[in-house]
């Protein structure tokens, strides 16, 4: 018989705060798969351009917002403490048929209540 690891409580509570973990030059270069709680900035010409990630929900869908000010709507993107990822304005998506709204400061999500 397997013998089943029994994890503390803990550990399913503390998850890896959002960070970014690339840089790229093109959104052509996104990979398709990311590590959890990881995001990808492309940046061209020092300028932000997009950040992309998988929704923090049970889906998992793929999440692309522009960040280009020239564009509209676009968000921004901060690094504060250890690099802990914090975007605003909120994130808000129904693309694959869920609606997901939430924040992302200081690499946590906060799930907006609406
Ligand atoms: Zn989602």
């Amino acid at each position: 018989m397997a013998r089943r690891i029994k994890l503390a409580w803990w550990t399913r509570l503390t998850s890896r705060p959002w960070r970014i973990v690339a840089e790229i030059e093109s959104a052509d270069e996104i990979p398709a798969t990311l590590p959890k709680n990881g995001a990808v900035l492309v940046v061209a010409r020092k300028k932000h351009k997009w950040i992309a990630f998988d929704c923090p929900c049970h889906l998992h869908h793929r999440i692309l917002l522009n960040l280009d000010t020239t564009r509209y709507p676009h968000w921004r993107v901060s690094f504060g403490k250890k690099k802990r990822l914090t975007i605003s304005p909120s994130v808000n998506s129904s693309d694959s048929g869920v609606y997901c709204h939430y924040f992302i400061r200081e690499g946590k999500v906060l799930w907006a209540k609406d």
